[in-house]
């Protein structure tokens, strides 16, 4: 249960005096859930600071800038009888004068507030308009009373429909006022200690303080202190989670595998080339964890075409070899499809028994399949996410492979590793991911990287032109064609719409169809899975040269031969995208192109982007600019369930505290797993105020 000190945070901001019902409903709007609660608004940070600290003479006051006056009324000019215009109000000090200017129907409260003769302090923008001084419609018209009760310096938040600033604001106070007094987590004195991290003085609380009331406008950049310290708390309690679910599924589960490596031997063996080191070294890490009692979560990371699929194959051996069932899940078919096709030769070599899983499957072949599945006549499973319905039962599932899937939660991964009773996890991604991301949504994974290309791989040459070009792109495509090379031609995603991408990538196909004949083909996403098989079997096997295609090709499809690479509207596509896409090509001996169509014109950042693509191919160089250009929720893919969200932490500036926060909670975990003891116990709150809930739910088990 939540601990009741928490509850005026997690009350609906609807409770909060002064906000109402419609504010209450434009508030979850702007904050993006049902029922917004205090912290929600809480964690909603400035985006900037308006400063009226400078309090000068009329004189000496800046144009352009914030000013805050003390004046007094000297004139009322309204608009001319019967004439619609502004009323001008003149003040003055001793130093010269400045025209407020009022757009309004009514000038009733203009005159009330600013009668002739009265003395009044004015807080706005002063700009030098016709030769003098104006200030239009003062931000504040205030008596020395309220002045004293004025921001200094007023924070700015992003608004929504329906929310105006001062409403935000308001809000925001009556929930900082609402703060409990909560006790110190950061544990003291160093590592991670308050005066080591640069938070001496500056709690939770604090903190919150500064950036809704900030003393400086300086105070609200995410590189303050006092958004730092907030940071922290959030990595923190994001790398306690991780940490705290990773050593349960370890303890709880934990089963030996134990190999000598014959099965693997035996593969290795009909391989037609030597493992890279990083390969070797990857296998090494793989075969430790699954001969080790505890269990295996493991990230195999590696570029496209750094060659993941045999480092799995050689795991899955190891299982088998323990005398387990090994499964493979690929995202989409063609993937799963082309594993087998590949793995084949190869398992035959060490007498193990494949057998594929497709949603594909007849009701008939499917129950023999699971028939067979269950009775442990089939030794490595490999489908879609098919094979791990409610119904696929194995006898004995001693590792589970998941290629391709970096868009998969905590939750994900602790559902699928249910499926077999201690199931080693190895988990494969082809993005390259920043390290600090990796560590913030794979923390709870141990990581292996591969880090080398196989030999003999030539670079790729990338260039940029303008879609105006096309006409010499297809006519290069042409001859190169001709010469018996085998292209693919990627179809812009054009919107948010499967139909009207479809309906690009069949004009595209035409198109080519006027020059090269039947020689074209056609895959997408909308194909029945035949027709897809169909269609990139014969630009395997060369029947067709150019295949047109949207981003379903993106993910894993081997075809050695293609060499060149054409994408439409790059513009269009992710940097991270763009080089899975790129990574389609080049993995043959022969030199490979790779032309990137853009639309101009180009922003300044879309030049910068296609030019990085240009200038390397190192995947996880590609995906820090790509970080560094976009923030992490788009590196990541749209926010997916599972993944912790963050609120205040940000990949690309908060590295440092990252670190920390990970080695504070190596640390504290390591000790106490569920954050029983006395002195670790305010880190519950934190996990609380984080809304980490699987870690919520571990400790409250414990
Ligand atoms: P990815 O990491 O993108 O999944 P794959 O496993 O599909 O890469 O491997 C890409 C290609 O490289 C395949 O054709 C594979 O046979 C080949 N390959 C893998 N390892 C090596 C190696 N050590 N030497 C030469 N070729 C290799
Ligand atoms: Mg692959």
């Amino acid at each position: 249960m939540r601990p009741a000190l928490l509850d005026p945070l997690f009350a609906p901001l609807s409770a909060l005096p002064g906000v109402g019902p419609k504010h209450a409903r434009a508030f979850d709007r702007l904050l993006g859930r049902a029922e917004a609660r205090a912290l929600d608004l809480l964690f909603h940070l400035p985006v900037g600071a308006l400063d009226r600290r400078a309090r000068p003479k009329i004189r000496d006051a800046e144009v352009d800038a914030i000013a805050t006056l003390h004046v007094r009324v000297t004139e009322h000019r309204p608009p001319a009888p019967g004439r619609k215009g502004p009323l001008r109000v003149l003040v003055e000090d001793d130093t010269g004068d400045v025209e407020l200017v009022f757009f309004l129907n009514n000038f009733e409260w203009v005159r009330q507030k600013l009668p002739l003769g009265a003395v009044r302090w004015v807080s706005g923008k002063l700009e030098l308009w016709d030769g003098h001084l104006q200030m239009v419609h003062p931000d504040r018209v205030m008596d020395e009373a309220e002045l004293a009760r004025m921001a200094s310096v007023e924070p700015v938040y992003g608004l929504t429909e329906g929310l105006y600033s001062r409403t935000v604001q308001k809000a925001a106070q009556t929930a900082l006022a609402r703060l409990p007094a909560l006790p110190e987590w950061i544990a003291e004195p160093a590592p991670g200690g308050l005066k080591s991290l640069g938070f001496e003085g500056l709690s939770f609380a604090a903190a919150l303080r500064r950036l809704h009331a900030p003393e400086t406008p300086g105070d609200v950049e995410p590189t303050s202190a006092a958004w730092r310290r907030l940071a922290y708390d959030e990595l923190l309690a994001n790398q306690l989670a991780l940490l705290m679910v990773r050593a349960r599924q370890r303890v709880a589960t934990g089963r030996q595998s134990p190999s000598q490596g014959r099965l693997a031997q035996r593969v290795l063996a009909a391989l037609p080339y030597a493992l890279t080191g990083a390969q070797a070294r990857a296998i090494a890490e793989i075969g430790a964890d699954l001969a080790a009692p505890r269990r295996m979560i493991r990230l195999l990371q590696g570029d496209v075409g750094s060659g993941k699929t045999i480092v799995a194959l050689i795991a899955m051996c190891h299982a088998v070899e323990a005398g387990r069932q090994a499964a493979m899940m690929a995202p989409t078919e063609i993937l799963a499809r082309q594993h087998i096709e590949r793995m084949t030769p190869l398992a035959a070599a060490a007498g193990l028994r494949l057998e594929l899983f497709t949603g594909r499957d007849t009701q008939a072949q499917r129950r023999d399949k699971l028939g067979r599945l269950a009775a442990g006549e089939i030794d490595i499973a490999i489908g879609t996410h098919a094979l791990f319905q409610e119904s696929a039962v194995f006898r004995d599932l001693g590792l589970a492979v998941v290629d391709e899937q970096h868009r998969f939660g905590v939750h994900q991964r602790l559902a699928l590793s249910g499926k077999g009773e201690a199931a080693d996890l190895l988990v494969m991604t082809a993005t390259p991911i920043p390290r600090s991301l990796a560590l913030t949504y794979f923390g709870d994974m141990d990581v292996s990287v591969l880090d080398e290309k196989p030999p003999g791989r030539a670079p790729i040459a990338t260039r940029v032109l303008p879609l105006e070009r096309l006409e010499e792109v297809v006519a290069a495509i042409g001859r190169a064609t001709a010469g018996g090379a085998r292209a693919y031609w990627v179809c812009p995603l054009v919107e948010d719409s499967e139909e009207v991408d479809l309906a690009a990538a069949e004009a595209r196909a035409e198109r080519l169809r006027e020059f090269f004949g039947a020689s074209v083909g056609l895959v997408h996403g909308r194909m029945k899975g035949p027709e897809k098989d169909a269609a990139m079997e014969s630009f395997q096997r060369g029947d067709t040269q150019v295949l047109v295609a949207t981003t379903v090709i993106e993910v894993g499809v081997d075809v050695p031969e293609a060499t060149i690479m054409v994408i439409e509207h790059a513009e269009r596509f992710g940097l991270a995208q763009l080089h899975q896409l790129r990574g389609r090509v080049g993995r043959g001996a022969g030199r490979s192109t790779c032309l990137l169509l853009y639309k101009g014109p180009l922003g300044l950042a879309g030049r910068a982007r296609l030019e990085i693509l240009r200038e390397t191919e190192d995947g996880f160089r590609i995906a820090e600019e790509d970080l560094r250009l976009r923030g992490e929720g788009d590196v990541l893919g749209a926010r997916q369930a599972g993944a912790p969200g963050f609120r205040v932490a940000r990949a690309e500036l908060h590295g440092d505290l990252l670190r920390a926060a990970r080695a504070a909670a190596e640390a504290i975990v390591g000790e106490d797993e569920r954050l029983a003891q006395g002195a670790n116990r305010p880190l519950r709150l934190l996990l609380w105020l984080f809304e980490r809930d699987a870690a919520v739910k571990l400790m409250e088990a414990g």
